[in-house]
């Protein structure tokens, strides 16, 4: 089952991306390497709600 979340740039807080991902396999909060077109640069995205 996979439940949909909402990805944050964690310098300037900007939710870039909606995604989905297994809770099964991600119990916790994710945090991923990704594009941050307000920072312009990769940036961690945490998961938020
Ligand atoms: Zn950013």
């Amino acid at each position: 089952m996979r439940t949909k979340i909402t990805l944050a740039c964690t310098e300037c807080k900007q939710r870039n991306y909606n995604t989905t991902k297994e809770k099964k396999n991600h119990p916790d909060r994710m945090e991923t390497k990704k594009y941050c077109r307000f920072c312009k640069k990769h940036t961690l995205h945490k998961e938020t709600k």
